[in-house]
């Protein structure tokens, strides 16, 4: 099998900058995602960040993607627009998936491809319960009907989203906030999840769940194979939605 090409975006600055954050992640969290998507042997990671050359995410990168993941939070407004549409045209061309993390609802990408706002209200950190309800999704593949994370910022209703194509995973926060927690939209010919668990300060990201949950999203936004030539610069159609597609009149 052709290995999945996996880029883990992280904008990289808390790390950096707080105590416990470094603690928690001293190679960035985007380095321990890429460890435990390492195990499965499947995939091959790139580790990108917004201070990287070309914000991490070089034409030869980004080409080379099938699945990008995006974890930001306090430069969204950094990142670069031209950027921003060629990760969501990739995307729509059914090229690569694409993974928003946590406080990725308000990143710019995401943003863009899902057509929202990303807007929400959070709080204080506290328990959470996540709920699988949607069991035969790829998604939820060996994840129990519930399982609890001790400590994670609660993200809440309304969540300014369409309504997702499936979703799969839902939250109940201490303070009795329910959220979608787990959402996945069809963008074009592209697949895009959204999970929330993985505040910076949080052990999220050591959970053995979350780590299932976003390596079986890899899996489930990993272009399919599209069967069928996609010539450019088609002068039949009008309406070019994808970089790409099939004329019959060619
Ligand atoms: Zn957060």
């Amino acid at each position: 099998m052709k290995k999945i090409h996996v880029t883990v975006w992280n904008e990289f600055r808390h790390e950096k900058t707080k105590e416990d954050v470094k603690a928690l992640y001293p190679d960035g969290l985007h380095a321990m995602i890429a460890e435990f998507l390492g195990e499965t042997g499947d995939m091959e990671v790139t580790l990108a960040a917004l201070d990287d050359p070309d914000q991490g995410l070089p034409e030869e990168v980004l080409e080379n993607t099938d699945v990008l993941i995006w974890w930001g939070h306090m430069a969204h407004s950094e990142v670069d627009d031209a950027l921003v549409e060629r990760i969501q045209r990739r995307v729509y061309a059914g090229k690569m998936g694409f993974i928003a993390l946590h406080s990725g609802h308000h990143s710019k990408p995401f943003r863009a491809i899902v057509g929202t706002n990303g807007n929400l209200s959070w709080g204080r950190n506290q328990k959470e319960i996540l709920w699988n309800m949607m069991p035969s999704h790829p998604i939820a593949a060996g994840i129990p009907d519930h399982f609890t994370l001790d400590e994670e910022e609660l993200y809440s209703e309304p969540f300014y989203i369409p309504q997702p194509d499936a979703l799969v995973f839902g939250a109940w926060f201490e303070d009795g906030h329910i959220f979608r927690a787990g959402a996945c939209f069809i963008r074009g010919a592209g697949k895009v999840f959204y999970f929330q668990p993985g505040h910076e300060t949080c052990r999220s990201f050591y959970n053995p769940y979350v780590r299932r949950i976003i390596t079986n999203a890899v899996y489930w936004a990993n272009p399919t194979e599209i069967g069928y030539p996609i010539p450019n610069g088609c002068p039949h159609i009008k309406n070019k939605v994808t970089d790409e597609f099939n004329c019959p009149a060619q």
